[in-house]
């Protein structure tokens, strides 16, 4: 009998295993993926994160940010210096492995779990394996497919989110452009954006739409690649759903809690996740030592949820308005600071929303340059649309 169950290694599953550990609780963490294991992500994670546990993280830092590119689909583009360097890079099987080794828990890789049921005193749960085990509680970390979710009944709405994320080998030239730099590539797809991010020695680009699936995202993604001069072909392209936080639902039935992208905690304008996993992995922790689980669901819906919701009106203003947006928001140098300090985790969704009238207002008259661009033409395939 195991004080608790988690169920997924990521870094909600992770994050609950550290602080239940550290509270000397005995805990078992069933993976389903041999560990450590890749998980399709960008891999940007706002320093504060790092802050949350008591270890260090340079060991996983693959690069730090200190210039953000915003592109428009037609090629204007404003860069943007980040001084501090507020948000890191990281490899996700080397940074969610990283928490997880600092946990004392028993971990089970390779343990997909199949099945579960509950009664008046705990939880058991059946792995593929045909093994059970049983707990007093159950944290669901399960991610986007969450099947903890499915078989306790909660996260009944669809997925709304889609992804496609390529790990591209990267020349020096490339390796040197990006080195400090994230590129946002905006006004396309319908409700998303692409991505180049830099890691050690490659790039992670991708696409993401978060409001609904759309067609042709592999042919969007290999064409604007190819127009900033990478090259996706050839390099193993995943797709992956992403679970958006559109509405506050129930994270707990009896004796189980979900916790990270399996409670739908993903970002609506940028589709962050990681740092809502880690928090809500702490909340699910602490919802267990304290006996209080019916507490959980009003404590992420409170620290989480609620600004999320402000990051749905922002993401539905900004996506229903791409031109306008990168015009009047991405080039007025009040809005832009404030959203980087959001990306860096250092305000939030609501806190913009209250700044941005006067923001726009002061920020209207200076509107930032528009940078010479990555030649198009020489850098467009042939038949390619401009
Ligand atoms: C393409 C893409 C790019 C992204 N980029 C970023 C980014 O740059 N920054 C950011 O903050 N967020 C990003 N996100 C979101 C981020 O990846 C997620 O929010 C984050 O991984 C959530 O962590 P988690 O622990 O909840 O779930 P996961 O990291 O998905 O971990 C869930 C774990 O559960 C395991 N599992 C699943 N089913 C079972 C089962 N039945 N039994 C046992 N184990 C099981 C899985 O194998 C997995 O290891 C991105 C997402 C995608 C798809």
């Amino acid at each position: 009998m195991y004080d608790a169950i988690i169920v997924g290694a990521g870094p909600a599953g992770a994050s609950a295993a550290f602080w239940l550990g550290e509270a000397g609780k005995r805990i078992l963490v069933l993976e389903k993926e041999h560990l450590p294991r890749y998980k399709p992500c960008g891999g940007g994670v706002p320093k504060p994160v790092f802050g949350r546990f008591p270890f260090d993280f340079s060991p996983v830092i693959e690069r730090e940010i200190g210039r953000a590119r915003f592109r428009f689909r037609d090629g204007r583009e404003v860069v943007t210096d980040l001084p501090d360097r507020p948000v890191a890079m990281v490899m996700r099987d080397r940074f969610d492995y990283h928490i997880l080794r600092h946990a004392r828990a028993e971990v089970r890789d390779g343990s997909p779990v199949i099945a579960l049921r509950q009664d008046g005193a705990g939880v058991e749960v059946a792995t593929h394996s045909g093994e059970t085990f049983r707990a007093r509680y159950l944290i669901g970390a399960d991610g986007a497919n969450s099947r903890v979710a499915r078989l306790v009944g909660l996260r009944r709405g669809k997925q709304v989110g889609a992804t496609i994320e390529v790990e591209v080998p990267a020349d020096d030239d490339l390796l040197v452009e990006y080195a400090d730099t994230a590129l946002f590539l905006l006004g396309t797809p319908p409700f998303g954006y692409l991505w180049v991010f830099p890691k050690a020695e490659h790039l992670s680009v991708g696409i993401g739409t978060f409001f609904g699936k759309i067609p042709a995202m592999r042919e969007i993604l290999q064409r604007e690649m190819a127009r900033l001069g990478i090259q996706v072909e050839g390099a193993p392209q995943r797709g992956h759903p992403i679970p958006i936080y559109l509405r506050h639902e129930p994270l707990q039935q009896g004796r189980v809690l979900l916790a990270g992208d399996a409670a739908r905690l993903v970002d609506p304008l940028l589709g962050e996740g990681i740092r809502h996993a880690v928090d809500s992995g702490r909340l699910a922790a602490e919802a267990v030592l304290a006996d209080d689980l019916p507490g959980y669901t009003r404590r992420v819906q409170q620290e989480i949820g609620a600004d999320l919701l402000w990051g749905s009106r922002w993401a539905r203003l900004f996506y229903n308005h791409p031109e306008g947006s990168f015009e009047l928001g991405v080039r007025n140098p009040l809005i832009i600071r404030e959203f980087l300090r959001l990306l860096a985790g250092q305000t939030t969704y609501r806190r913009m929303a209250v700044r941005a009238p006067l923001d726009l207002l002061l920020g209207l008259g200076r509107r930032l340059p528009l940078e010479s661009q990555v030649s198009d033409s020489t850098s467009l395939e042939p038949g390619l649309e401009t």
